[in-house]
């Protein structure tokens, strides 16, 4: 499987809380959950110019895409959004991660606003499963707990998820479907909450294997196929055999 990672380079993952969370990048520690798990993985930076190593070449033999974003959600262009979200239209699966709720490409997929109530306390998050025999939380238990997360609750303004597999809990008391699938044309989507930059959510080993399970989840099931543009068909007719005079 061929994953390519759209993750945002900002000025949180630069302060002493993001390097003590991501000594590596965060970016990296993304990329070296799929690559673990033996899947060809492409790392693309985003940032205040865009995303401007995501061509159509790379897009076009990517199977899953995931995106990670915060503070330069406007600076994508359009164009760039349109042809990722055909592409899901047309099989490619899409994770989206955390802030990238607010993505453009999230948003033009889902057409509702995709915003949330939040506060960035460092709460402890228990994600408690609610489909055990979902394939995306396969031999993950009843919860997993993020010792330290921003908070994201409801209401979620999102369509109602075609499957919906982990309700967060925060100690503030408020709960969040942070772990929601939904289906568009032939692609799936699957949207996570975890993922604040300061804090070192994708260290944590059920983390990393929900993430590939949700890659290998949301993967293309056949052919990404090409877009169907309106076929004009002037004096188009099957002749019929046997049909009688
Ligand atoms: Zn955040």
């Amino acid at each position: 499987m061929k994953i390519t990672i759209v993750c945002e380079k900002n000025f949180l993952m630069e302060s002493e809380e993001g390097k003590r969370a991501y000594p590596e990048g965060m970016d990296n520690c993304l990329a070296s959950v799929f690559r673990a798990a033996g899947h060809e993985t492409a790392l693309v930076r985003a940032g205040e110019d865009g995303v401007p190593d995501l061509d159509d070449a790379l897009l076009e033999s990517t199977d899953v895409l995931v995106w990670w974003a915060h503070v330069h959600h406007g600076a994508v262009a359009d164009d760039i959004v349109e042809k990722a979200a055909m592409r899901v239209l047309r099989g490619m699966g899409l994770i989206v991660l955390h802030s990238a709720h607010f993505s453009k490409i999230f948003k033009r997929l889902l057409g509702t606003s995709c915003s949330l109530t939040w506060r960035e306390d460092g709460e402890l998050e228990r994600l408690w499963c609610v489909d055990p025999a979902h394939p995306v939380a396969r031999g993950l238990g009843g919860f997993i707990d993020i010792p330290q997360e921003e908070m994201y609750g409801e209401p979620f303004d999102i369509p109602v998820p075609d499957e919906l597999v982990y309700v967060g809990w925060f100690e503030g008391g408020e709960v969040f479907r942070g772990g929601c699938v939904f289906n568009r044309g032939r692609g799936r989507i699957f949207y996570f909450n975890p993922g604040h930059e300061t804090y070192p959510t994708y260290h944590i080993p059920a983390v990393r294997r929900l993430l590939v399970q949700a890659a290998e989840y949301v993967a293309p099931r056949g052919e990404i196929v090409p877009p169907i543009d309106g076929v004009h068909r002037p004096g188009f007719s099957v002749p019929l055999r046997g049909k009688r005079e």
